[in-house]
């Protein structure tokens, strides 16, 4: 019988998050005040995070313990399986080995409650009574949204319009655990506001939605702010992920050549790359790590590494990132949670230093992955996770081409099963390939009236 199915004990979760941070030959720039452009230090996050998470966002220390209440909830869903690919293997006609690690298994259909919850538990353990969040999807919001609920606190979850109106199951979900949701730009915040009185119709964007979840979080002493992606400590909470998964090739006698992840803000490119990584930096290994993000949002591969705000209004500290500018408002016609204008800044440092490598992926080469990958393996995966699969696909072919046949490891991070609508668009032919212009790209970078980075 084929060993398809990797599985752990529930004795096998990680006891601990790995902070790659501790390993990088050069550590990530400070970020920097929003209105003085001088480094800020932690205390400067005081108003939004429990103090818990700031100090895991500036922590150099490499293995940060998991609370034992954290790893219970974890065991809901965790340890995640991994899989080896035969069926998508053979409907490709390869001689690569492909391997997954399914993160759809969760609460929430994804990878983010594994975030989520340390979240939530830390805001608890400080007397927090409401968090506040933006959602693009909605995967982050749901997430958040059980994860609050667990802990007893209200959350308050910013859906980018567009997605409120396309997933209204998603919107339901959050509420079946108790959420509010609002469709942003809203008439609660003056971000909100200001978007509107320039554009009564805005589709929204995940910008704006945080720039109202943080205005929120910011005026009201009893509630703070929870972001999904991005910051080093959610990049760290996810690392779980690849730590099962290096066991799990272990258990499967292989180790990839290849890591593929699609990447939004780097989340859950981190979770399973990372511990990777890990083997490279320590022992000299040479696992490559690609992240795959969409052609209508190529910050990774066309954007500019300077500081930039996290959100559109510029609220935010400025960090040093990848970025296509915090005012950029992606295409809507895109289908997906990969929307974002810029990158986390560890994975941003880690592109400049050429430790990661990224490429650029069509819609209709996603999909067309993502349909093959359901026939064959059965599970339908997120439209985000599809942009993974388009990038295995291309891997493949190289491979195929140099005639060395590789083991891939890629991160189905999501189910697609609250994504249907995107999948009725592509079926019905009315997905279209968007890719921006070189213009385009020097207009939005023209634009950028952020600081520079200034190498050493
Ligand atoms: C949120 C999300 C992403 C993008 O965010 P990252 O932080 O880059 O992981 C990708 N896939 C799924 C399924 C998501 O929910």
């Amino acid at each position: 019988m084929k060993h398809r199915k990797f599985l752990l004990a529930e004795t096998d979760i990680p006891t601990h998050w790995y902070n790659i941070v501790a390993d990088m030959p050069n550590k990530p720039l400070p970020p920097l005040h929003p209105g003085t452009k001088e480094p800020i230090g932690p205390e400067a996050l005081m108003p939004l995070f429990p103090m818990e998470l700031i100090k895991q966002e500036v922590t150099g220390e490499k293995w940060v313990e998991i609370p034992d209440e954290v790893r219970d909830l974890y065991t809901l869903w965790r340890p995640s399986p991994l899989y080896r690919a035969y069926e998508f293997e053979k409907l490709l006609g390869t001689d690569c080995k492909i391997y997954y690690k399914y993160e759809g298994v969760s609460p929430s259909g994804s990878h983010k409650p594994n975030t989520a919850v340390p979240q939530a538990y830390y805001n608890k353990q400080e007397g927090v009574k409401r968090i506040t969040t933006e959602t693009g999807a909605g995967q982050w919001g749901s997430a958040l949204s059980f994860a609050c609920n667990h802990f007893g606190i209200e959350c308050e979850v910013y859906m980018v319009k567009i997605s409120y109106e396309q997933k209204p199951y998603r919107k339901l979900l959050m509420n079946t655990w108790g959420a509010k949701v609002f469709a942003s730009p809203t008439n609660l915040t003056n971000a909100g506001r200001q978007i509107l009185a320039q554009d009564p119709n805005s589709p929204g964007s995940l910008g704006i939605a945080i720039s109202e979840a943080v205005e929120r979080a910011a005026m009201n002493d009893d509630t703070k702010y929870a972001l999904g992606s991005v910051l080093n400590h959610v990049l760290m909470h996810q690392t779980i992920v690849g730590q099962e998964a290096l066991k799990q090739m272990e258990m499967a006698g292989d180790m990839p050549d290849i890591v593929v992840a699609p990447f939004g803000g780097g989340s859950n490119f981190a979770g399973l790359t990372f511990p990777f990584l890990r083997l490279n930096l320590e022992e000299g290994r040479n696992i490559r790590a690609i992240a795959a993000e969409p052609a209508s949002c190529p910050k990774l591969t066309r954007g500019v590494f300077r500081y930039d705000f996290g959100d559109t209004v510029g609220m935010t500290p400025l960090l040093p990132m990848f970025t296509l500018g915090h005012k950029f408002v992606p295409s809507p016609i895109h289908a997906g949670g990969l929307r974002y204008h810029g990158a986390g800044v560890i994975v941003s440092q880690l592109l400049h230093d050429k430790l990661i490598e990224a490429q650029a992926v069509m819609q209709k080469e996603c999909f067309q992955a993502g349909v093959d990958f359901a026939k064959a393996e059965g599970i339908l995966p997120a439209p985000e996770a599809t942009h993974a699969l388009a990038t295995v696909v291309r891997e493949v072919q190289k491979a195929r081409e140099e005639g060395r046949p590789k083991t891939i490891l890629f991160n189905l991070c999501g189910h697609g099963y609250f994504d249907m609508s995107a999948y009725q668009q592509y079926f019905e032919g009315k997905i279209v390939d968007h890719e921006l212009t070189a213009a385009d790209i020097e207009a939005l970078i023209a634009e950028i009236d952020t600081p520079e980075i200034l190498e050493a």
